[in-house]
């Protein structure tokens, strides 16, 4: 992969880092793909004042709309034109199946190419006078924004931060996951050819606990937007209150599937295991608990298990894999201790709960399908996060008892209703306490349409035209008549 080069972007310079060497691993063979050199504290210094200077530039700040909006239409071409080349680094990082990373890649040009048309036809607010004054509000980047994000789905993590956060004229300080950097740099060279103003944008891999904690706590950065889990997402903001700085948080989730009795069961049993076992579960919005109406339990359950034991494990290079290895070995081995406490609950492993037999799976870090039942609620398994291919199936009886036990967990991210009542789907749709509701169907995301997380998923709105507002930081003028 000739794009890999052992080099970051601070303040508008390729050079090698001067932090520890991060080594990434293709997670289907476990062979070293590429070692960078991450940043260091002084790295941070130097991309935040880059960054500082470069969004007070006038070259950069008195852009108007259009003129900055093409840069972002330039950004979205380059990625477009190099679709395969980023995907295909993205599967090697990540272990994705090549037919999620090609979406991932085409969903990032979107997301450019969206907020690049919202910019051209942004309204600015003009008060009409109400005494001997006219007053004008208006809505001025932030400066420098800092941008955190997980290593699950990198390019599009990425350009829902950076694609607004530049719209709205700011700088970006990007740190990515430790595990995959490699798609990030990748992105950060591709801007750097589309000629944004150099400084705008630093790429600076490390440890979150290091260069992520001085993101968050220098104080020429204004604004901190981080996707990644609950826990780091309560450090970061205990941080930005300390700073009184304004930070979006998108954090986990253990979303609720739940499938009434009347629903479409062929349309149902395809979009539960799409919710849960696509990117081999590693998702936010993950569908890892099912709740099936008890009329329809044994049938769901077993056309469930039927189908999983059928899904086609292999390499993300094979575009007919449909479970991929999962990160990391160590992050498999999480999962799969996870799954050994589950047992250890009383859970019944109706298939998968281990890694695959054969050799070709021996190197890689796989993990099977799995579904489990006979949990409660209140369990381990079923309220903490797996971040895996793990399903819980509980059934209910009872509208109100169903409501009950799919709002009580710590998350609010998302959740599934699978029914043919459109009344049912309202109704249950308006009580569940989640960001994002679908109604037969899941995992569908529009850029236009606005996702956040409830309760511990999350703080702040991306996506949408908010998604540029809430990079900005609005001042209202008086002018007396
Ligand atoms: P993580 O919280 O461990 O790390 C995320 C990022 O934060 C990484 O870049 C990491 O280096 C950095 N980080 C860690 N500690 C930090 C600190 N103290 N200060 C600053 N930065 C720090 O999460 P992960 O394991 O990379 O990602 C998986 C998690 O992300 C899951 O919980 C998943 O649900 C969540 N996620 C949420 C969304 C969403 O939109 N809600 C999307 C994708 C992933």
């Amino acid at each position: 992969m000739d794009q890999i080069r052992d080099e970051i972007l601070v303040g508008g310079e390729w050079r090698r880092g001067a932090g520890a060497l991060i080594e990434t691993r293709d997670p289907a063979t476990g062979a070293l793909i590429a070692a960078v050199h991450g940043a260091d504290a002084e790295d941070v210094e130097l991309a935040v004042a880059a960054g500082r200077r470069a969004a007070a530039d006038p070259a950069w700040r008195d852009l108007l709309p259009h003129e900055r909006s093409r840069f972002l239409t330039r950004i979205s071409d380059l990625i477009t034109e190099r679709a395969e080349d980023l995907a295909r680094l993205q599967t090697a990082d990540t272990g994705k199946s090549i037919n999620e990373t090609r979406a991932l890649v085409a969903s990032a040009a979107g997301t450019f190419r969206y907020f690049a048309a919202a910019l051209e036809t942004a309204e600015e607010a003009l008060t009409p006078p109400r005494g001997p004054y006219l007053t004008m509000s208006v809505h001025e980047p932030i400066g420098v924004v800092g941008a955190i994000t997980p290593w699950n789905s990198p390019i599009a993590s990425d350009a829902q931060k950076l694609a607004p956060a530049l719209a709205a004229g700011n700088a970006v300080v990007l740190k990515p996951a430790e595990w995959t950097p490699l798609v990030s740099l990748a992105l950060g060279r591709l801007i750097t050819d589309a000629g944004l103003p150099a400084g705008l944008l630093s790429v600076l891999p490390g440890p979150g606990r290091t260069i992520g904690d001085a993101i968050v706590r220098h104080p020429g950065v204004g604004k901190v937007t981080f996707t990644g889990g609950t826990a780091t997402g309560r450090t970061i903001g205990g941080a930005a209150a300390e700073k009184i700085m304004p930070v979006s948080l998108e954090l986990g989730g253990k979303s609720p599937t739940i499938v009434f009795p009347d629903a479409d069961l062929d349309q149902t049993v395809a979009g539960v295991l799409f919710g849960i076992f696509s990117s081999s579960g590693q998702s936010c919005i993950a569908g890892s608990r099912v709740f099936i109406h008890a009329d329809v339990y044994d049938e769901v359950l077993d056309r469930l298990v039927r189908h999983t034991e059928k899904l086609r494990i292999g390499p993300g290079t094979d575009p007919a894999t449909q479970v991929a290895p999962m990160v990391t070995h160590a992050h498999r081995d999480k999962v799969a201790a996870m799954v050994d406490r589950a047992r250890e609950e009383g859970a019944r492993v109706l298939c998968g709960g281990g890694v695959p037999d054969g050799a070709e799976y021996a190197a890689g870090a796989y993990y099977l399908p799995t579904i489990l039942d006979g949990l409660a609620n209140d369990s381990a398994t079923c309220q903490e996060e797996i971040f895996g291919p793990v399903l819980v199936a509980l059934p209910f009886a009872d509208e109100e008892d169903l409501v009950a036990q799919a709002n009580d967990t710590v998350y609010g991210l998302a959740c599934g209703i699978w029914t043919g009542d459109y009344r049912t789907a309202w109704r249950v749709g308006r009580r569940i306490e989640a960001g994002t509701v679908w109604i037969n169907t899941y995992k569908q995301f529009s850029i236009s349409t606005p996702f956040s997380g409830l309760k511990g998923s999350g703080l702040g709105t991306e996506k949408g035209r908010e998604g540029i507002r809430s990079y900005t930081r609005q001042k209202s003028l008086y002018w007396g008549l």
